[in-house]
């Protein structure tokens, strides 16, 4: 009750406050924070636009972005999903349509971070909500987002990168690299850095599945040529093999 009583009173306060709470409630959605905090009206918005930007991101997906991640591989085996993207000459509206009723077909959304997206493919197969202290509103197709990290989500099955989390995974490869080549130059075991070998390999690999080219001094790490225009390299592991943030 003074959860809801405090929510609702910093929504009203400001009401810019309204994802901060949402990151402090643990709620998968805007929509869940602005019921929580007795503005239905806003209710439709946010749903609005979660719809939005989950259709944009599939859109995406179909002409072409370059991604990785193990949902990708659940959107390939997915007949309906092969058949819109085969279906791409049938541009302008008519592809929206489809695109937008196989979404509300298979209940999709995309949850967005900025290491990665969330696209609900596998929600008995979340890695956040195997978690304890799993909020119980949360429904059987939400995630814990109070619970994602990097770490949890990269060897989960409903992760997805793309070029918009470039970023985020381009400076981990960096501070993984350089503090690897600090301590080792400081006399320091090469054993005792093996997660954070294995959490660069991880950054590696997944900006290689996306095509993006590495810096050609940051080679210790590299398992051999970029591979260009997507697809992921069959030498590097992008689940975490036990390694989470
Ligand atoms: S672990 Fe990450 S990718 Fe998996 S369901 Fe949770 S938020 Fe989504």
């Amino acid at each position: 009750m003074i959860r809801k009583l405090y929510a609702n009173f910093a929504y009203i306060t400001d009401p810019r406050l309204v994802e901060a709470l949402r990151v402090q409630y643990g709620h998968s959605s805007l929509a869940m924070t602005y019921q929580y905090t007795h503005n239905p009206k806003q209710l439709e918005s946010a749903d609005e636009v979660e719809r939005a930007l989950t259709l944009r991101r599939m859109m995406e997906l179909i002409n072409g972005e370059a991604v990785t991640g193990r949902a990708v591989s659940a959107l390939a085996m997915d007949d309906d999903f092969q058949q819109l993207k085969a279906d791409t000459q049938n541009s302008g509206q008519q592809i929206w349509i489809e695109t937008a009723k196989w979404i509300q077909k298979h209940d999709l959304r995309f949850y967005e971070s900025s290491h990665g997206g969330c696209l609900n493919v596998a929600p008995s197969e979340m890695r956040c909500k195997a978690r304890n202290d799993k909020p119980e509103f949360l429904d059987d197709h939400q995630p814990n987002l109070s619970k994602r990290s990097a770490g949890t989500c990269v060897g989960c099955k409903n992760f997805i990168m793309m070029g918009s989390h470039r970023a985020f995974w381009t400076e981990r490869y960096r501070a993984g690299k350089q503090f690897i080549e600090s301590a080792l130059a400081q006399g320091a075991d090469a054993a005792s850095l093996r997660i954070i070998k294995d959490r660069t390999r991880q950054a590696e690999a997944l900006l290689r599945g996306i095509g993006e080219p590495l810096p050609p001094e940051d080679s210790t790490l590299n398992a051999g040529p970029p591979s260009r225009g997507g697809g992921q390299s069959p030498k590097l592991d992008i689940t975490d093999g036990g390694v989470r943030d």
